[in-house]
């Protein structure tokens, strides 16, 4: 799998549909200070469905819509588009039937954000594991933003083994064992009334 394109639209300072071609190999951003680099990085884990608006330099998440500027009204609702290359077929199933997998995440002011997936409609966690499976995802190590070496160097043990795990792509894993006990959990729990109400009729 591999990304191609990024389509922006009322991201942030973005206000106006800016599309980015991405090319094979590492891709660097380079510009002045406050042009808009970070707020590139932030859109791709975006759109692969971060969920933290911390992670966006924001208090909350409607906090990516671009909120106006002198000469520019605020706008209403903010998209971004990722187009990822599965001409290799290697993405998860449900996805893979198609060379080509758009992600498309837009967020409306007091409507909160949807997912879709060429075209169709698809939950958060969908897109979540889409990425998670192809060892990327909104916390992949591989998009590095401004002071994460220095983070890194420094960081314990346990934070560099999680960046190996996100490489490895087995974290979607982590996920789906959470997931799995707390179905369990909630099966003890419906278990355990049954047995109550057995007990009350007998
Ligand atoms: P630096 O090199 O200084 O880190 P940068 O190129 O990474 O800068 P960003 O931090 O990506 O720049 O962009 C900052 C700009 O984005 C600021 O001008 C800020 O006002 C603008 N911005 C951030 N959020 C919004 C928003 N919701 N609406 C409009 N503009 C926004």
């Amino acid at each position: 799998m591999q990304f191609t394109r990024l389509r922006l639209n009322g991201f942030k300072s973005f206000v106006d549909p800016t599309d980015l071609v991405i090319a094979r190999g590492l891709t660097g951003v380079v510009g002045p200070n406050g042009c808009g680099k970070s707020n590139l990085l932030e859109a791709l884990r975006w759109v692969m469905g971060e969920n933290r608006p911390t992670a966006m330099r924001g208090a909350g998440m409607e906090d990516v819509i671009f909120a106006g500027a002198a000469t520019r009204p605020a706008r209403n609702y903010a998209e971004v588009s990722l187009s990822v290359d599965n001409t290799d077929r290697l993405a998860p199933a449900g996805f893979n039937d198609t060379d080509m997998i758009e992600v498309v995440r837009r967020i409306t002011r007091d409507a909160g954000s949807a997912y879709k997936c060429n075209t169709r409609d698809v939950r958060a966690r969908d897109v979540q594991m889409l990425f998670a499976d192809a060892s990327t995802g909104s916390h992949s190590p591989a998009l590095v933003r401004q002071g994460q070496i220095s983070e890194l160097i420094n960081a314990k043990p346990k934070s560099r083994r999680r960046v190996l795990e996100e490489a490895a792509g087995i974290s979607g894993l982590y996920q789906r064992r959470h997931e799995a006990e707390l179905k369990l959990r909630a099966t003890e729990t419906n278990l355990e009334r049954v047995a109550d109400v057995v007990d009350q009729l007998s």
